[in-house]
């Protein structure tokens, strides 16, 4: 995105969590950064879903030109007769910094819906696809409300309008009753005054040098960072932060002032953490073949390692579905014999019907009456068998017994193996270079969270059909490197060197 085109209200949230991150995305990368929402999979569906309940409503067709956007809604607010409108696009200027000879910083916004309030007056609504209401929320309402103003239009009241958790989809498209109504303007009026000193703020970020900002747990959480290896080679400090220390263990050495996990003595610490520090020093993995073999040995033959893909759209899809309810579409299952013979059996419905009843033929179709399935955060795959057997009540015993029956790999790694590079994570994607030459970043889909959001791509009815397609091999490419890197694992833990 160019460093000169509109602030959005992505970017102020951006700034508020990281100014370094805002300085990146704007200066360094090149794809264009969308809203959380604003290419959102789920934003059309949604807004579809409320269009419903406004029919009069009129579409205003925001794609990637900007100024065209902001001429169609300028054209239906003179013309149309006082109609709801949807994905109204409107830009506003900050104040200019006089001092600093800087052209005024602008922002763009879109208003998921505006409702008629009575003459010159308008109702704002801004659609979450969320149970709740968080402070980012209403910082963003309060930038629309901002430029909207600025723009000329008087704001009567804004509502918040998330979804119902108790909802239920009884009949195909009747969404009557999915949403809820917050009305936050008394919330969010002192934020709007906060607007103009957050647009000059974000101007000087983007105009200055990059920032020199230390890691932290928002570089990580809720998600990732994708400039985390850029920030990480530039990062003041130590090689080993105290950070990577798991399950929050870091809190306390930092609070005694320690940044440097070489630092630590290891005989004040838990025997995990011990370990991690070891392993560090010395450069050398920790292992307990011993009880790694223990463990495992107790697996009896057949072995299905299975691992499953669900999606939990915020718009329930099929009959009898709830908001956020898990739905898995995919399954990848490597089949072990005891003889060492191994076969893999997938399941995949991306044609956006019902998934559930297929999924759970597909699953008694090929896991044998006595295997033994193992998953990796098991809790996980017993939590969607367990569900399955509720739904699809015509297989609801052979699912509880294949959840019965499901063991974890996680806590057998987590217990046995430890390398440096994991830097204190067990997950799969985290321990996998460690132990084979396989890796998530030559994959198309390089995490779960990508995989759901391919998923409601591939099923969305304007996906062109070569599009399915190239998502659905990206899908089972991605599902079955997990269920083959467990076994690379096991094998490894096993094995003596
Ligand atoms: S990795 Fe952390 S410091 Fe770097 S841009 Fe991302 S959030 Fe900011």
């Amino acid at each position: 995105m160019p460093a000169t085109s509109p602030f959005t209200s992505h970017d102020l949230d951006t700034l508020a969590v990281c100014p370094r991150r805002l300085w990146l995305e704007r200066n360094i990368q090149a794809e264009t950064t969308q809203a959380a929402f604003v290419g959102h999979p789920e934003r059309d569906p949604i807004l579809h879903a409320a269009l419903a309940e406004n029919p009069e409503g009129q579409r205003i067709c925001n794609g990637p030109d900007l100024q065209a956007a902001v001429n169609e809604t300028n054209r239906h607010l003179a013309h149309t007769n006082h109609r709801p409108l949807f994905n109204a696009c409107f830009v506003a200027a900050g104040p200019a910094n006089a001092a600093a000879k800087d052209p005024a910083p602008r922002i763009t916004v879109t208003a998921d819906i505006l409702l008629p309030a009575g003459e010159d007056s308008w109702i704002l609504v801004e659609v979450l696809p969320a149970l709740r209401i968080r402070e980012r929320s209403l910082e963003r309402v309060a930038h629309k409300v901002w430029v909207l103003e600025r723009c000329g239009l008087e704001i009567a009241g804004t509502i918040i309008r998330t979804i119902n958790p108790e909802f239920v989809l009884e009949r195909p498209g009747e969404y009557r009753g999915l949403f809820s109504d917050h009305h936050v303007l008394g919330r969010v009026r002192h934020l709007v005054n906060e607007v103009p000193g957050i647009l000059e703020t974000a101007q000087a970020v983007v105009k200055d040098p990059e920032p020199e900002l230390p890691l932290g747990p928002h570089c990580t959480n809720p998600a990732p960072c994708r400039f985390l290896p850029h920030c990480t080679t530039r990062a003041p400090g130590p090689q080993w932060p105290v950070t990577i220390l798991p399950d929050g263990g870091w809190k306390k050495w930092k609070r005694k002032g320690y940044d440097d996990l070489l630092a630590l003595d290891e005989q004040e610490m838990k025997p995990r953490e011990a370990m991690i520090v070891a392993a560090t020093r010395s450069g050398r993995p920790f292992h307990d073949l011993e009880g790694a073999r223990e463990a495992i040995g107790q697996w009896t033959y057949p072995r299905a390692w299975i691992d499953f893909e669900a999606a939990s759209p915020a718009l329930p899809r099929w009959i009898g579905t709830q908001p956020f309810q898990q739905v898995p579409f995919q399954f990848s299952l490597h089949l072990e014999q005891a003889d060492g013979s191994i076969s893999n059996h997938e399941y995949l419905c991306c044609d956006g019907s019902d998934p559930r009843k297929g999924c759970a033929q597909a699953l008694v179709a090929a896991v044998p009456a006595n295997a033994t399935l193992i998953a990796y955060n098991a809790g996980f795959e017993r939590s969607v068998l367990r569900r399955l057997a509720r739904d699809v009540p015509d297989y609801a015993e052979p699912m509880l017994s294949m959840a019965e029956r499901t063991v974890d790999l996680q806590p057998v790694a987590r217990n046995c193996w430890y390398h440096p590079a994991q830097r204190g994570s067990w997950s799969i994607k985290a321990i996998l270079p460690s132990v084979a030459d396989l890796d998530y970043d030559r994959l198309e889909i390089k995490g779960g969270a990508m995989a759901q959001d391919r998923f409601l791509e591939a099923i969305d009815p304007s996906t062109p059909r070569e599009r399915r397609q190239e998502i659905e091999e990206a899908l089972r490419a991605y599902c079955r490197q997990d269920t083959w890197a467990m076994i690379l694992l096991a094998r490894r833990l096993t094995a003596a060197g």
